[in-house]
């Protein structure tokens, strides 16, 4: 009998022990959590967005992203539906090819996933927080933070990232890794506000605004998004936001000048805006803040204006072509300065993590130490928000437990 360990019970971990059971194998899963799948259950707004149907591997990012099209391609979307289904959670498909569980709920995926794991015979063990990894007799010895030892013929690594320490993110899978010798990108945090260090903007604190946003390093436009942005105390935030937050930290972290450019008006060309603009700067006695009060909310005129340099109680009949263009320039491209990286605790996912290099993808295997298998988070890839991340939790988890028969 072969036993098989997996070190966390989050959705790469629950995978991997679902399929490494049965065909004789003893699988533990270890979780130093009271609970199993916390991340789960926060994901997606308590809904958990499971998968996108356009799941691709440019939505992903790290060293070397290629290793995810080797993963894919052995088990990605239609592996991953049928897989729920079977359990009984089929698939609903929202916008942008976001999937769900039919109920739309968590909770659900947990519940069903717990009972696949008593089903298929796997021994559960929470509260117990792997310490240390010792290879011992051609298998491993795991060692609990309350000293106890177990051990094992296999070990699954699924021990997650540093990401939202609210649920549990903790940097355990990058030591545990290093332990058996794999070496680390540093992490940093992805999808998350970002600081914006200009007061003015403070001000439109609570607006939210559809927009075109890119990041521009370099000279290159190296991160790009539309949708909602929303203005926060202390910066941006909201789905447009939280898209670009990766290209603008990364570059940070590297210790470039990264800049957010942002298109306040995307619908509208130059020359259709400057039209618009025209024709509200007709009605000659209105102050500039009132002629825009129609096309922004409060206080996006009084905040715009000042920052295109047109003081704000300005009769529209004193303003000429200059100003004219300073603002069709500024509300089509807005350039800001991002402040540093906000924290760990607020990210939804961490980029960096094991080098993919040292890793298998057909199996998860490790290419420094045989039988030990690692998955998720963990690893150097992180994908783009929309249900990519999960997906490479549940790929490199059935990978991994499927390479222990
Ligand atoms: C707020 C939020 C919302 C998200 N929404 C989505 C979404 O809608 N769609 C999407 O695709 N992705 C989403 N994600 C990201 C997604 O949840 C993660 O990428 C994914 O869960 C990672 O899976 P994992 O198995 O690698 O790690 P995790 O799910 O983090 O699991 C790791 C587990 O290991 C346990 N553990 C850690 N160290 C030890 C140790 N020493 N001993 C024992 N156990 C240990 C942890 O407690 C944890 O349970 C979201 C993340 C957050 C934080």
């Amino acid at each position: 009998m072969k036993r098989v360990a997996v070190i966390g019970g989050g959705s790469s971990g629950i995978m991997a022990a679902c399929f490494a059971s049965g065909g004789g194998n003893s699988v533990v899963l270890f979780e130093k959590q009271k609970k199993l799948g916390r991340k789960v259950l926060v994901s997606g707004n308590g809904r958990c967005n499971i998968t996108n149907r356009n799941i691709a591997a440019e939505n992903y990012h790290g060293a070397n992203p290629r290793f995810v099209l080797n993963v894919l391609s052995r088990f990605g979307l239609d592996e991953t539906i049928e897989f729920f289904r079977s359990v009984g959670l089929p698939l609903v498909e929202e916008k942008n090819g976001k999937m769900f569980p039919a109920s739309l709920q968590s909770a659900s995926v947990m519940r069903i996933m717990e009972f696949e794991l008593s089903r298929r015979g796997v021994e559960v063990r929470t509260h117990r927080k792997i310490e240390k990894i010792r290879p011992a007799n051609g298998g491993f010895t795991l060692i609990t933070a309350g000293r106890e030892e177990a051990c094992f013929d296999s070990v699954i690594l699924a021990a997650g990232s540093c990401a939202n320490t609210q649920s549990g993110g903790s940097r355990d899978g990058y030591d545990l890794a290093r332990q058996l010798g794999h070496t680390m990108r540093e992490p940093f945090p992805a999808i998350l506000p970002i600081t914006i260090p200009l007061k003015i903007l403070h001000r439109l604190q609570g607006v939210k605004w559809d927009c075109a946003i890119r990041v521009m390093n370099q000279k290159k436009i190296t991160g790009s998004s539309q949708g909602e942005l929303l203005f926060t105390a202390y910066g941006i935030s909201g789905p447009a936001a939280l898209d670009v937050s990766r290209a603008v930290n990364e570059a940070i972290i590297r210790g470039d000048n990264p800049r957010i450019v942002i298109d306040l008006f995307p619908g509208y060309s130059g020359k259709s805006l400057a039209e618009l603009i025209d024709s509200l700067w007709s009605f000659g006695s209105r102050s500039a803040a009132l002629s825009l009060t129609g096309i922004l909310k409060n206080p996006m005129p009084d905040v715009l204006l000042r920052m295109a340099g047109i003081e704000p109680s300005t009769p529209v009949k004193e303003l000429g072509k200059n100003a004219r263009n300073a603002l069709v320039n500024m509300l089509k491209g807005l350039v800001i300065e991002p402040g540093k990286p906000r924290g760990f605790d607020e990210a939804v996912v961490a980029a960096g993590g094991v080098v993919v290099d040292e890793v298998n993808p057909a199996t998860m295997e490790s290419r420094l130490v045989k039988k030990f298998y690692l998955t998720g988070e963990l690893l150097d890839i992180d994908g783009d928000s929309g249900g990519y991340n999960l997906q490479f939790a549940w790929s490199t988890g059935a990978l991994a437990g499927m390479a222990q028969h």
